[in-house]
């Protein structure tokens, strides 16, 4: 049995769309069928029908009216499905045969331009990945903003590349079907798209890379292509950036620090309190700005001089924060303009934004002197008064979304429109005249002339008044209570205005393409307008913050020092409140106070103030004031943490495999320039070996690296090592104690400490009273037998000390290539060795 002509021509449409659920247009409805039929209806919770397909069996079907289609689309998407919606292309009242269908438009996770998909203060990013010459190399792109940055990396260093992955959180990624780097495989599991080969179609290149770059490119851009071509000619010359040129610090950093997201019962993340930007843009710009912060001193001067401005001049900064709460989302409303999805109302949205744009470069004017980042954002502002003129003499205030039904175009603006509506109107004027002269001529006080998209204009008549009827009516339907009647008198003027109407529609349309296509010759300028204004919008928010917390101005340097007095933690802070948070100094160097080891015991402060460091660090160097009341902070390179509980138990790995695995990184990446904390590293080993792998690692540190490093425990047989290693010091965190009861004063303080508190704290989290008793009483047992670690030092591995070089034997051992020998050579060689000895 063959397909129906429909279904023939479905399946035809279907395997050039495979990678989408077809939405296929049948009436009033977007139809799905087989496969796409059975995930959409459970993705969906949809019913689940068959059609007749000219198959013995029915094939599978679920639809969506199109009306609400873009609900589901935004679910699926969500759920990193792509959907290809298929439209019929022609009027189906003047199809001969079977209505032709086109696919008109993909949506995908990574590609989506219109808000309704987005989010509002996220990038939402697609990258693609290339790897050639032992060069990996990444294109990303984020469709919705016009933005396109490309970086590459040697292929040794793919964690680095795997990190950037994982700060970018893209919707999408797009590969060749061989590329086989199961490191970064893993990393966009779920999110892939495979091109089957590079793109043979000839992709200008706008630079000259590595192969690997011009590869990603070409397949970013030739997957784009597919998707949406006009979204292309949004895109500047590529970002060509480099990962080592931002502040590094990876996934968990990031999740431990609570820099975008807060974790557990915390109320707050440290972009959810710094966050007083007006407008979506400068909300996405901070996000950004927070996942890599600068490098450059020149660069961060630049922003904390820009800040301090804006912190001393009340005026400046309340009239701009006035002004940019004015603005939409230039930035995606520009790429809407590009993609021709731009809407009536869209239009006056950009109207709406243009004079809060003057009025910022007017304010901006005053200061462009003082401030190189001032005066960038005040070049990059053109005032586009042309766009404004246009759309303002043109489109009415309060348009309708779709510009396709009329009541778009401004009267006065075009002649023609101007007499369709006057033709209209006078329509419309004569229908109420005629029903007034109707009933008087009839007499039926309840006659009515109406109006539907079926039949017309007709006039109704009730049951009880037929009998009043004149003979020229033409009965057209009948109702349970009317019948309802047309004339030729009515139909003339129906046509009339129907006429007018239609016409109107049409050219007003016209007219609002050919208005759309003279703005969209200003895109670039809206663009580069909308990236200046969310880098102001993002400074600003730095300057509120500044005097929302009381925030000071960092010293920045080169030197790898960093020094805090009275330093606090901004997300603490707000959740204890100003008045009961302690606040702490802090030094670091690479000489005398490299490493910091503190030790105090559970719930003391430990790792507030260990994490307070890094925020301050990554405050300073985005260019934001700090919670101190003095800061200097040499730049950092890298902040590594091994910090709090881990979840990857889920992945299959033990706490203390995480922890070691976590160690080696930070050990294995670590420079001189790097900050690194570690928060009771050993904790989840037995005490020896924990003991012993903690000052492995701090000895690790202290000869290899060098770098600024914080490391708490409550292994204070450490604490013996200040004196013994040079550049440690002991700190830790002050215990108030009377009778029994204790207090946590959370300052931190030279010193060491070998009480832990933790049947404290075990009876402040409400362990039974009998358990807490007894506790006591067996520690105090341990007390009388003066049972104590510190007797039985544990035995140190000599893993960094100089060995004598292996000779004879011992040196032909070592040198063997186990892994590639078959048994057979390991079992010759050991006879070798045998006659030797
Ligand atoms: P530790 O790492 O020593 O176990 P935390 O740093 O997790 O302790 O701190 C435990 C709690 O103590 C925090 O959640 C916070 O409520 C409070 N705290 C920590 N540091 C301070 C401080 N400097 N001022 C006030 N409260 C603090």
């Amino acid at each position: 049995m063959s397909f129906t002509p429909m279904m023939k021509q479905y399946l035809e449409i279907k395997k050039q769309y495979n990678d989408c659920l077809l939405f296929f247009r049948l009436g009033d409805f977007y139809e799905l069928f087989f496969e796409d039929a059975v995930i959409a209806s459970r993705e969906l919770e949809i019913v689940l029908t068959g059609r007749d397909a000219g198959q013995e069996e029915r094939v599978p079907m679920c639809g969506v009216p199109y009306h609400s289609a873009q609900g589901y689309i935004a679910r699926l998407l969500s759920r990193g499905y792509k959907v290809a919606i298929c439209e019929q292309v022609e009027d189906p009242k003047k199809a001969k045969g079977l209505v032709k269908r086109e696919v008109t438009k993909i949506y995908t996770p990574g590609t989506v331009t219109e808000e309704f998909y987005l989010q509002e203060k996220t990038n939402n990013y697609i990258i693609a990945l290339a790897e050639k010459d032992e060069i990996i190399a990444l294109a990303v792109a984020e469709v919705s903003t016009g933005y396109l940055g490309i970086t590459s990396v040697d292929s040794a260093k793919i964690d680095v590349l795997a990190s950037e992955i994982r700060r970018l959180m893209p919707a999408e990624a797009v590969v060749l079907k061989n590329f086989k780097n199961s490191t970064l495989l893993k990393e966009i599991n779920g999110i892939i798209n495979y091109l089957e080969t590079m793109p043979a179609e000839e992709i200008e290149l706008p630079f000259k890379g590595s192969g690997a770059s011009e590869e990603a490119y070409k397949i970013l851009i030739s997957y784009l292509k597919r998707i949406e071509p006009a979204i292309l000619s949004s895109f500047g010359s590529p970002d060509f950036y480099q990962i080592d040129s931002y502040l590094y610090f990876d996934e968990s950093t990031r999740n431990n620090l609570e820099i975008l997201k807060n974790r557990g019962d915390n109320r707050y993340s440290l972009l959810g309190i710094i966050d007083f930007t007006q407008t979506a843009m400068g909300a996405r710009k901070l996000k950004e700005e927070l996942t890599k912060p600068l490098l450059s001193l020149k660069a961060i001067i630049d922003r904390l001089d820009a800040v301090e401005i804006l912190v001393s001049d009340y005026e400046l900064r309340e009239n701009l924060m006035q002004n940019l709460k004015n603005l939409y989302d230039l930035e995606r409303l520009s790429i809407k303009l590009v993609c021709g999805t731009v809407s009536p109302k869209d239009l006056i949205k950009i109207k709406q934004s243009l004079p809060p744009i003057w009025q910022i470069k007017n304010s901006l004017k005053q200061v462009k002197a003082k401030s190189v980042l001032f005066a960038q954002i005040y070049e990059n502002l053109s005032d586009m008064l042309e766009v404004y003129n246009l759309i303002d003499k043109s489109i009415i205030d309060d348009p309708p979304v779709s510009p396709k039904d009329g009541g778009v175009i401004k009267t006065g603006f075009n002649p023609s429109v101007d007499e369709y509506r006057k033709a209209r109107e006078e329509g419309q004027e004569w229908i109420i005249n005629y029903e007034k002269k109707e009933r008087e001529k009839t007499g039926i006080k309840s006659l009515k002339v109406s109006y539907n998209k079926v039949f017309g204009y007709f006039i109704e008549v009730t049951k009880a008044n037929l009998h009043l009827v004149p003979k020229d009516y033409q009965r057209k339907q009948t109702m349970v209570n009317a019948e309802r009647f047309i004339t030729e008198e009515l139909k003339h003027y129906e046509n009339l205005i129907l006429g007018a109407s239609e016409k109107l529609a049409n050219l007003e349309y016209e007219l609002f393409c050919e208005i759309r296509a003279e703005i969209l010759k200003y895109h670039e300028d809206l663009k580069r307008a909308a990236n200046a204004v969310a880098f102001l919008d993002f400074l600003i928010s730095l300057a509120v913050a500044a005097i929302e917390y009381d925030f000071t101005k960092p010293i920045i340097t080169e030197e790898p020092v960093l020094e805090v007095k009275n330093g606090r933690h901004p997300v603490v802070e707000k959740s204890v409140g100003r008045a009961n948070f302690v606040p702490n100094d802090l030094y670091l160097d690479t000489n005398e106070n490299s490493l910091l080891l503190i030790t105090g015991p559970n719930m003391a402060g430990k790792s507030t103030y260990m994490r307070q460091a890094a925020l301050i660090v990554i405050l300073a160097q985005i260019g934001s004031f700090v919670p101190a009341e003095y800061a200097k902070v040499g730049l950092v390179d890298k902040i590594l943490t091994r910090i709090g509980a881990t979840d990857d138990l889920a992945k299959g790995q033990s706490t203390f495999m995480v922890e070691m695995i976590e160690c080696n990184n930070i050990l294995r990446n670590a420079t001189k320039r790097s900050l690194i904390l570690l928060d009771e590293v050993g904790r989840g080993t037995s005490t020896y070996d924990g003991i012993s792998i903690a000052e492995a690692i701090i000895e690790y540190i202290q000869k290899k690296v060098k770098a600024r490093t914080l490391f708490s425990t409550h292994y204070h047989e450490l604490t013996s090592l200040e004196g013994e290693m040079p550049g440690v010091k002991n700190y830790t965190v002050l215990v108030q104690e009377k009778g029994e009861e204790v207090k946590f004063l959370h300052k931190v303080v030279p010193g060491k400490t070998d009480k832990s508190y933790g049947i404290y704290v075990a009876k402040l989290a409400g362990l039974p009273r009998e358990v807490v008793e007894r506790a006591y009483e067996i520690l105090a047992k341990f007390e009388d037998k003066g049972l104590n670690l510190k007797d039985e030092k544990p035995i140190q591995l000599a893993i960094f000390e100089e060995k004598p070089e292996p000779q004879g034997i011992i040196k032909e051992l070592i040198e063997l290539d186990l892994i590639r020998m078959t048994p057979l050579d390991a079992l010759n060689k050991l006879f070798d060795l045998r006659q030797k000895a």
